[in-house]
This record gives C-alpha cells, sequence and structure tokens, in this order.
C-alpha cells in the first residue's frame, strides 16, 4: 500500500521559538490521533530551526525535513548546507526542486540530479516537485514540462533509489496565490506521472509512488483533492503555518 502523506513547508517564516512551538503543537495533535500505518506527517522548516524543533518532537509521530540540501558534498561553498550535515541533525527528508527553487535560484534538471544524487547517498528521502507556469499552461504544454523535469531527473535512476523518491506536483500558478488546480486537474497530472513512472519503471513501483499535490491546499478544499485515486496527499505551504490549519488537513487525508 503506497503511502499517504501531508507534508508542511514553511519556506522562510517563522522565528525558532515560534516554529519550535508550532512543531510541538503539531506532534501534540498528533499524540492525540491514531494514524493509520501508511499516513505520514512530514514537516519542513527553516534550516536554523532543525536542531531545536529535533529535541522537541516525537520522531514516530513527525517527519523531519529539511527545504534543501547542496549539490555537492562538502568543501568550499559559502552558505550552503550539506546531505550528511542533515542527516546528523536527525533529517530523514529533503524537499528538492520546488518551484521557488527553481525560479529564484536557477535550479536546472542538471543541479538537482546531483542534489537528489547525493541526498539518496545519506540515505535521505525526497519530495522531489514539479510544476509547470501559468504560461505553459495556457499554451498547453503542460505535461511536456512536467515529462522534461521528471525525464531529466528522478526517472534516470535505477529501481531501488527511486523508492525513496515522493513526488510532489505544484503548479507554479497555484502556490501561495489562493488559486488551487482543480481536483479534476491534479488527477489528470497525477494519473500522467504514474504513467511515466511506470513506463520507466514498472506498475509496481509506479503503484507504491506517492504522488502529491501542493498548491493552495487548505481545509476548505483538500478533502476534494485527496479523494482523487491518483492524489496520495498534499505539500502544503501557507496552511502549515497554523495548527488549525494544518491539523484539519490532516483529517482530510
Ligand atoms: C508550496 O510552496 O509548496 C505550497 C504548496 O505553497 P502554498 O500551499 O502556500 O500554495
Amino acid at each position: 500500500m503506497r503511502k499517504l502523506i501531508v507534508a508542511g513547508n514553511w519556506k522562510m517564516n517563522t522565528g525558532i521559538e515560534e516554529g519550535k512551538k508550532l512543531a510541538e503543537d503539531i506532534n501534540k495533535y498528533l499524540l492525540s490521533k491514531t494514524l493509520s500505518e501508511n499516513k505520514k506527517i512530514i514537516i519542513s522548516p527553516p534550516f536554523t530551526h532543525l536542531y531545536p524543533i529535533s529535541k522537541s518532537i516525537d520522531f514516530s509521530k513527525i517527519i523531519l525535513s529539511a527545504q534543501n540540501c547542496a549539490s555537492t558534498e562538502n568543501g568550499a561553498f559559502t552558505g550552503e548546507i550539506s546531505a550528511k550535515m542533515l542527516k546528523e541533525l536527525g533529517v530523514t527528508t529533503v524537499i528538492l526542486g520546488h518551484s521557488e527553487r527553481r525560479a529564484y535560484f536557477k535550479e536546472d534538471n542538471e543541479t538537482l540530479f546531483k542534489k537528489v544524487k547525493i541526498a539518496l547517498k545519506y540515505n535521505l528521502d525526497i519530495i522531489f516537485c514539479v510544476g509547470e507556469s501559468l504560461e505553459q499552461r495556457e499554451s498547453n504544454k503542460h505535461f511536456d514540462v512536467i515529462k522534461e523535469q521528471i525525464s531529466g531527473t528522478i526517472l534516470k535512476l535505477n529501481k531501488d533509489e527511486f523508492k525513496k523518491v515522493i513526488v510532489a506536483y505544484e503548479p507554479v500558478w497555484a502556490i501561495g496565490t489562493g488559486k488551487t488546480a482543480t481536483p479534476e486537474q491534479a488527477q489528470e497530472m497525477h494519473q500522467f506521472i504514474r504513467e511515466k513512472i511506470k513506463e520507466n519503471f514498472d506498475e509496481e513501483i509506479a503503484n507504491n509512488t506517492t504522488i502529491l499535490y501542493g498548491g493552495s491546499c487548505k481545509p476548505s478544499n483538500a478533502k476534494e483533492i485527496f479523494s482523487k485515486k491518483d492524489v496520495d496527499g498534499g505539500l502544503i505551504g501557507g496552511a502549515a503555518l497554523k495548527v488549525e490549519d494544518f491539523s484539519k488537513i490532516i483529517e482530510a487525508l
């Protein structure tokens, strides 16, 4: 059975104390619930928060993720954080390929593939984000864009490596805009991605791959989006910053 996941991407938000409190509140909420074995909850705080949060959460309830890692292993790369450093903190997952990293930090397939390989070397799970811009969707190029983003990266992995990958479909036009893809648009793209995984690997791997939706997912729309056959949960930005909203999204899973 594939995993169903709600993952919070905090981006560059919250101070350390505020972030610690948010993580503790999510932890407290999860302690009061019994989630079925295939449901997992991930939080991705900023780098500076990972160590204090790692000391105050219950790892059996929350998976700790980073939002990025370096494409190199170590050395003279001022300002970078390596996969090995993350691993030492108790981080087990890393988000790679977020559209903000692609747009503002010019991360392309080549860089992202290096990051994926290094993350795997340190046994990190990967939430690999893909998504098209509004212009690409309006000119009907969205399937080609997603195909290119996965073919040049995660589909180049071998089967064992790929088992560590969670895909997140995040249409850029829906991120932080309040504009959500319709459940049908999400389903259509998730099905397409699963089909490409099947063609590249096999049916079993495709069926076992978790594909998350991201883009203005909130308590009011999560249930409908998550009800689609190929949507296995969500990557949540803004609504992951309030325990009330995040917990309602978890309820929708
Ligand atoms: C994201 O940045 O991954 C995201 C989905 O953001 P939001 O939920 O705020 O649109």
